[in-house]
């Protein structure tokens, strides 16, 4: 799932600066998931504005509260279509793509952030969520027993540890664990060690964030008509 944790009230609140009527929208996938921007996320922000601008500048802030089921999605977002116009801004309590998705449908409208979406996760205790992928674009984890070393090794080694691992604990930060040690344990467990002795060559990164902005065209999906162009913006 896609983390995201929101912002401080305060940071909010200032976005907020100058609007009298504001529209919170909730997103009912991922950020629900990760207890950020769910139904009942949505209403105790709101509630939280309200008060704020009451107590601190006395006069009153209207939100109104909703939630779609998929903020990243054009179908989803329709039946906002009608009432977003009532209102001088939207917040978002989507991840940076739900936020993107709404103010490119919506472009006539304040489409604002409060949350900060943080990586793509998994909830590994209650309370805990932890990275697990970069979307790097060419997936090793064939060769790593399932443990990514792009997200997990703090130095993105693809060869074996850096030799600070001390412990089973990564040397950058020692509350986390060495990837590198959980890949050879992972092996030994697997009986592929042997496997881990070749040398992996330099990864290529620019099927990552580091080829530019990304996207995927599947012709066999699109429209007739549309098939063979380049499609996007
Ligand atoms: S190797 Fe790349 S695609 Fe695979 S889990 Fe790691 S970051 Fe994600
Ligand atoms: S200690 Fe392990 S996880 Fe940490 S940077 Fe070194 S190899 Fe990577």
């Amino acid at each position: 799932m896609i983390v995201a944790e929101k912002k401080p009230l305060d940071a909010i609140a200032r976005m907020l600066d100058g609007c009298g009527r504001v529209l919170a929208v909730g997103c009912g996938t991922c950020v629900t998931v990760c207890f950020s921007g769910g139904g009942k996320e949505v209403a105790t922000l709101a509630a939280s504005l309200r008060m704020k601008r009451r107590m601190e500048e006395g006069k009153p802030l209207e939100v109104t509260e909703a939630m779609v089921q998929r903020q990243c999605e054009w179908e989803y977002l329709e039946p906002l279509a009608e009432q977003i116009k009532e209102y001088d801004a939207v917040l978002s309590l989507g991840c940076g793509v739900g936020v993107q998705t709404l103010a490119e449908r919506f472009p006539a409208t304040r489409i604002l952030p409060a949350l900060d979406t943080l990586f793509m996760g998994l909830p590994s205790a209650q309370g805990v969520w932890e990275e697990r992928c970069q979307g790097c674009g060419a997936c090793v984890l064939d060769k790593t027993g399932g443990i990514c070393p792009v997200s997990r090794c703090a130095k993105q080694l693809f060869n074996g540890p850096c030799g600070g691992s001390q412990n089973g604990r990564c040397e950058v930060d020692a509350a986390l664990p060495c990837a590198w040690h959980m890949i050879w344990e992972r092996a030994e467990a697997l009986g592929m060690t042997e496997s881990l002795m070749a040398i992996e060559a330099p990864k290529d990164w620019a099927t990552s964030r580091d080829g530019g902005p990304r996207r995927m065209v599947r012709d066999d999906l699109r429209l007739p008509a549309e098939q063979g162009q380049e499609g996007g913006e």
